[in-house]
């Protein structure tokens, strides 16, 4: 794993750039946010003293730099032997006497404009018709276990494009964002692409978050298979009655919508949206006040690492694995009765 695979986990998608240090690579940064390519990452560069830890990265907004072990520790507050541990680099024995690093403070996340909302709830709206009235589409999204009443619930559509079956492209203006041009001297586009969208509302009812899964994602795209509407609000997607005694964290929204369809009596839910993504102010402090956190990380090395920093974060978590395949929709596929599942293992976390 090196500081470019990081980067995909925390939910950006690098852009190859140009060769010099065996390959640079651009995206937003990750901790200032700026830009689509003030960021720059070479995932074989060495560090200054010729040791190679992952590869180096630099933002030239905040200017925020170092190799992948800083960023383990700078963005998911990780101290410097688990960052070892995870990037699988031997540590330096002398640095083991060191503090550990603070847990990073939560994250303020701010609602979007107005007119974001506006123009979100219409495209919403406009999916969820679309996905109602398609067959086609209506039985994927049911063969992953929704059943109807859940869809409409939950508001889940699919977005067929424009009518050539073309992604939407917006203007961030029209959307109440402000203008970002990129380094070629054009405006960044709001991208709505071809997909299924999951929206995420807030205590109030209004929408605050957007997410399409995209139907033409193939292994080893260069997009993301998730993408997150620009806009969208930077935190965690919470579902389901937030006064019980137990909470999910897990990664994705489906898998949180589809746990909620069969155990909302048992759990919330709060869907990461990305398993190393930050954690936002509101959801720190909500879990902070329930009773136990059960975490369902994915079955990959950024849920490993995940893992590492919420027990620092939360003493009273509890992690829980599926017994099969990869996530919850994996295991309902599976066969397996989500309800008793949960159950069981919200009796087995209170025995510990
Ligand atoms: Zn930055």
């Amino acid at each position: 794993m090196d500081i470019k695979d990081l980067i995909e986990e925390t939910g950006y998608s690098p852009r190859r750039k140009a060769t010099c240090h065996g390959g640079e690579y651009c995206s937003p940064c990750p901790f200032c946010k700026a830009g689509e390519d003030r960021f720059l990452i070479w995932p074989n560069r060495h560090n200054k003293n010729g040791e190679y830890q992952g590869g180096r990265y630099t933002c030239r907004k905040c200017e925020k730099y170092g190799d992948a072990i800083t960023f383990l520790r700078d963005l998911h507050g990780l101290n410097y032997r688990d960052a070892c541990i995870q990037l699988k680099i031997t540590p330096k024995t002398r640095l083991f006497t060191s503090m550990p690093k603070q847990p990073p403070r939560p994250v303020i996340a701010i609602n979007p404009p107005s007119i974001w909302m506006e123009k979100a709830t219409a495209f919403m709206e406009w999916c969820h018709t679309n996905l109602i009235n398609n067959s086609e589409a209506l039985k994927k999204v049911q063969d992953r276990g929704f059943t109807t009443e859940s869809i409409r619930k939950y508001k889940i559509g699919f977005n067929s494009g424009d009518n050539r079956g073309y992604d939407f492209k917006r203007s961030r203006q029209d959307w109440g964002l402000e203008e970002r041009i990129k380094d070629d001297g054009t405006s960044q586009k709001i991208w709505l692409p071809v997909g299924f969208t999951i929206p995420t509302f807030s205590n109030d009812g209004q929408i605050i978050k957007l997410k399409i899964r995209r139907t033409a994602w193939k292994e080893d795209d260069n997009l993301p298979k998730y993408v997150e509407i620009s806009g969208s609000k930077s935190c965690s997607s919470i579902y389901g009655n937030t006064t019980l005694p137990v909470g999910l964290v897990l990664e994705s929204e489906f898998d949180a919508l589809l746990i909620q369809q069969e155990a909302s009596d048992l759990l919330y839910c709060a869907a990461l949206g990305g398993s190393t993504k930050p954690i936002d102010a509101h959801t720190d402090a909500l879990l902070r006040s329930t009773r136990r956190i059960l975490f369902l990380p994915d079955f990959d090395q950024a849920g490993a690492i995940a893992w590492v920093k919420w027990k620092r974060l939360f003493p009273q978590i509890h992690r829980i694995l599926t017994l099969s395949g990869k996530g919850a929709g994996d295991a309902w596929l599976a066969g397996i009765d989500l309800h008793k599942w949960i159950e069981s293992e919200i009796t087995n976390s209170n025995k510990t």
